[in-house]
């Protein structure tokens, strides 16, 4: 049976990487984006150089009724076929110290990364309890750990997907379906393209900044059979720092 994975954000960055690992392990792939065109095509020819078929499906995760739609398009699409991977991967920042943040910057965080986990992983839910096989693995962060001045909308954000890691992995454990978290610290991506690297590296133990596909192969073995008593767990990828 062709095994099917959808990574959300799978433009670039982490995404991406985790994308195109899943392609060499011989999931064909589902790429969502939300507005980078051309970097969503070159992941899309990346996965086909793997041997692996790709498809992109962009909308917003944040948006409930376009991930609602797109995903029974695809369902309908792919009669008989499931998708038994997934990896809510999207993400945005948008710091600011609470004092001064504004509304939006609130909302549109916590709808993307804890919405966008709803609004993608609920329609994929029931296809995986009936085929009693699927994973469920959200890449959350550091500062949804412990917390992180200037990121009391992203420390939410990611905080709110690792309680609901766990609760949902309770829920789904006996279907084998097991639901885990990926938290990386800081990973050279655009996301951190505005940081101060080599400062920064200083105080990481290992010494310096993770590479996407360092998240990418921990992803890949959450994904994999080899991890199925693995459930409900949160993972640091970090280089020591907490
Ligand atoms: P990135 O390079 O900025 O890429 C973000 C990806 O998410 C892009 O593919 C982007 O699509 C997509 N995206 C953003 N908003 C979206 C939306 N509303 N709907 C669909 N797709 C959307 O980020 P990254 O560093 O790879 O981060 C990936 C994940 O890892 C995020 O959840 C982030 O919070 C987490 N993380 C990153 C780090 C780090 O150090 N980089 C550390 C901890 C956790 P477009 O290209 O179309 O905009």
């Amino acid at each position: 049976m062709t095994r099917y994975a959808l990574v959300t954000g799978a433009s670039r960055g982490i995404g991406r990487a985790v994308a195109l690992k899943l392609a060499e392990e011989g999931y064909n792939l589902l790429i969502n984006y939300q507005s980078s065109d051309s970097a969503a095509g070159e992941t899309f020819r990346a996965v086909e150089e793997r041997g692996a078929a790709g498809e992109l499906l962009k909308f917003d995760v944040a948006d409930t009724a376009a991930a609602k739609s797109a995903l029974e398009d695809w369902a309908s699409r792919h009669e008989g076929e499931y998708i038994d991977v997934v990896v809510n991967n999207a993400g945005i920042r948008r710091d600011n110290l609470m004092v001064w943040m504004p509304d939006e910057d609130w909302t549109r965080v916590l709808d993307i990364s804890l919405g966008g986990f709803f609004n993608v992983t609920r329609p994929l839910l029931q296809p995986m309890l009936t085929h009693r096989h699927g994973r469920i693995i959200n890449i959350v962060s550091l500062s949804g750990l412990k917390g992180l001045p200037g990121q009391t909308n992203y420390s939410a954000a990611k905080g709110g997907v690792i309680a609901a890691t766990k609760a949902l992995a309770q829920e789904v454990a006996k279907r084998g379906v097991t639901v885990n978290a990926v938290a990386p610290g800081f990973i050279e991506t655009d996301m951190t393209a505005d940081l101060d690297r080599k400062t920064l590296a200083r105080q990481i133990p290992v010494g310096r900044f993770g590479k996407p596909e360092e998240v990418a192969d921990l992803v890949a073995f959450l994904a994999s059979d080899r991890a199925s008593y693995i459930t409900g767990e949160v993972i640091s990828i970090n280089g020591g720092i907490f």
